[in-house]
């Protein structure tokens, strides 16, 4: 495992000796480049039996943490519970007591999709809290940027209910969080997973101080994410939907993020930026129908990375969302995390080997940069 957060060696003060000055120097460097991730065993105990979204994930990617030895360059931040008042910056009151409820119950279905074992409520609480102190730590300065690995994923999840395999949504809550606590004018959600998230666009539609840009499938679950929901109100034009036919590959999406995503980043000028890390738009996935490969996966990290790095002093966390193939799945976290530290990124998986060939989503691009005037 890597260091832990509140254990650095921040007390070598020169005291005269030239050397200690010089060695507090290169830590004092090191601990600017810290690269945190979020984890805790607390995350298996959302049991959600016989399902693609299973404990398994999650222990797939720290094992290839572990065994690349990724994690010795991470430093590990231990999630809290998040609060019943910070949930309830999205989510009802009702609602809230529904899910504790459900879970002193045993557990049970909440949605055709979406299940919940005894665990899940404080599991959940957890992966709200994790993002947080995600977003505390970055904002604090502990480390450079983070990446929540919880569970259960949280886009789907709305004010009032339970979707797609979400209880709260733990983005939305993050976000809320960040815009009282630190009072920042504007936050930018970027949301790369193959669906859309329908819970943190309701959340943020009338508030302009949160952009919410998301790639997704489409048409494709849950439905929404056209390209006319653009905002409502004062904060119309920071909901920027790009809806992609099936078939996309790293192209594809590079050339949305750099056509839409950037320019769109670029205007907004975020104090912070969030981003909802789905990895089922890999493609050897088994819920989606999109091309991209790990090497894909770090490209975009290089691209929101540099966004963050130009534009809010390199603040940024990201919190997992989807990603059902566990050997893709545990690749492009890494992936991911190799960009955020600088190392080279390696793609064992390699391409597609199906052949959809290049989908045209040049016309998309264009209607897209017209709804939001971009350059
Ligand atoms: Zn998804």
């Amino acid at each position: 495992m890597g260091g832990r957060v509140g254990k650095k060696r921040t007390d070598k003060r020169g005291v005269g000796q030239h050397h200690l000055v010089y060695s507090y120097s290169i830590c004092y460097h090191q601990t600017a480049m810290t690269v945190g991730y979020i984890y805790d065993p607390i995350y298996l105990k959302h049991d959600t039996g016989q399902h693609v979204e299973v404990a398994a994930r999650l222990e797939a990617i720290i094992a290839y943490l572990e065994k690349t030895g990724l994690t010795s360059q991470l430093t590990l931040i231990e999630p809290r519970p998040a609060t019943v008042d910070e949930i309830a910056l999205v989510h009802t009151r009702g609602y809230i007591k529904e899910i504790e409820d459900t879970a002193r119950e045993g557990g049970g279905w909440l949605d055709p999709d979406t299940v919940m074992s005894a665990g899940s409520y404080e599991a959940a609480l957890y992966a709200a809290g994790g993002l947080i102190r995600a977003v505390e730590a970055v904002m604090g300065g502990e480390v450079s940027s983070a990446f929540a690995l919880v569970r259960p994923p949280g886009h789907h999840a709305t004010s009032g209910y339970a979707k797609g395999f979400c209880l709260f949504n733990n983005i939305a809550i993050a976000t809320s969080y960040a815009l009282d606590k630190y009072k920042l004018e504007r936050i930018l959600i970027i949301d790369f997973d193959v669906h859309h998230g329908n819970g943190t666009q309701e959340t943020f539609y009338d508030n302009p101080r949160v952009m919410y840009i998301s790639t997704h499938q489409y048409p494709f679950y849950p439905g929404s994410g056209d390209i006319e929901e653009s905002g409502g109100g004062a904060a119309k034009g920071t909901n920027i939907n790009i809806p992609l036919p099936a078939g996309c590959g790293d192209a594809e999406y590079l050339k949305v993020f750099e056509q839409i995503i950037v320019p769109a980043a670029q205007r907004f000028k975020p104090r912070l930026i969030l981003v909802s890390a789905g990895y089922d738009n890999h493609w050897a996935d088994p819920l989606a129908m999109m091309e991209v490969s790990v090497t894909g996966f770090g490209q975009m990290a290089e691209i929101i990375k540099g966004l963050a790095d130009e534009l809010c002093g390199g603040r940024l966390a990201l919190t997992l969302e989807g990603g059902y193939n566990l050997d893709a799945l545990a690749a492009s976290v890494k992936a991911t995390l190799d960009v955020l530290l600088g190392n080279n990124a390696s793609d064992p998986l390699g391409q597609s080997s199906r052949s959809f060939g290049a989908a045209d989503i040049d016309r998309l691009i264009e209607t897209i940069k017209e709804i939001h005037k971009l350059p």
